[in-house]
């Protein structure tokens, strides 16, 4: 028997927003003059309720470091790993992802924090908003570090909450589909410890793909489906049309009669489907780390 799991994310606000189809047609997005490889420092913040070292949400060294390697593999469309793939728009991003030398204060950092925490310690001005609460307990500035909780939350979450990520101040088309960060605030990502690196958890969540997609957010993607309409949907020419949440690890027929891409990694398929960022895609990742506040910066983070 093939058991049913809903699965739901909390993501990218889109229902209360207008669609800009009137006004903007689809983009020719800038193309990157080079494909120099980008390197861009993050921080994995594990948050913890005091468990040991590697028992439940206090993640172990390997399992980080391995995550931060899919990541790679994925961004990086590497040969010989699932981030593969020869489809004809499939790109390799050129951006790597690499855990934080040195901290905020200038001291070396193996770019893990943990940090056990007890929810009432919180103040009652911290908005309640899950950047903002965790960033109280731990947070290092985001126009130097892309700052990634793992939030410790308990098992009746798992498959059910997976993650989510601010995205970037850009004129791109679709900006306001992104869930900004109050002004001034904290952004990042915050991923199910579950959910993060690779492990043996039911569902279909469990290769590490929950951060390569929140990735994508953070550096200016869209679902596939973007503002569920067929003309404005994530604004890539180059990923099949659709008006609704890619669930489905089979194939199906989107807008125009046409294939819908199921691999890509904006989409809600299982991680074992997912393998392909294409060449529009990854136009607008870099449109953002080159032009985007506290994207840009990254570039030249101290971090590195
Ligand atoms: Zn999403």
């Amino acid at each position: 028997m093939k058991k049913v799991i809903i699965v739901l994310f909390i993501a990218l606000a889109w229902s209360c927003n207008t669609p800009d189809s009137e006004t903007d047609p689809l983009p020719n997005i800038p193309k990157d003059p080079d494909n120099e490889v980008l390197r861009i420092p993050v921080v994995v913040h594990v948050m913890h309720n005091g468990e040991e070292y590697g028992v439940g949400p206090n993640l172990s060294n390997e399992r980080i470091i391995r995550q931060i390697e899919i990541l790679n593999e994925d961004f990086r469309r590497r040969e010989g790993t699932r981030g593969f793939n020869d489809h004809p728009e499939g790109a390799d991003a050129h951006i790597e992802f690499v855990l934080a030398s040195t901290d905020p204060q200038g001291n070396p950092t193996s770019g893990i924090v943990r940090r056990q925490f007890e929810l009432d310690e919180l103040p009652s001005n911290i908005p309640n908003l899950e950047f903002e609460r965790y960033a109280f307990f731990s947070y290092w500035g985001s126009s130097d570090y892309i700052n990634i909780w793992t939030a410790p939350y308990p098992n009746d979450y798992t498959n059910i909450i997976l993650g989510q990520a601010t995205g970037p101040d850009t004129d791109l088309p679709g900006d306001k589909l992104f869930q900004k960060p109050l002004t001034g605030g904290a952004e990042g990502i915050v991923i199910n410890w579950a959910h993060f690196g690779e492990s043996d958890i039911e569902g279909g969540r469990n290769l590490g793909r929950t951060l390569t997609h929140e990735m994508g957010h953070y550096l200016g993607l869209l679902h596939t489906w973007g503002a569920r309409d067929c003309e404005a949907n994530d604004y890539c020419e180059d990923t099949p049309a659709v008006n609704e949440p890619v669930t489905s690890s089979e194939p199906y027929i989107g807008c125009d009669g046409e294939e819908v891409m199921i691999g890509n990694y904006m989409n809600y398929t299982s991680d074992e489907v997912m393998n392909i960022f294409t060449k529009d895609q990854v136009s607008r990742m870099r449109y953002v780390l080159r032009n985007s506040p506290r994207r840009v910066s990254l570039l030249n983070s101290e971090g590195l």
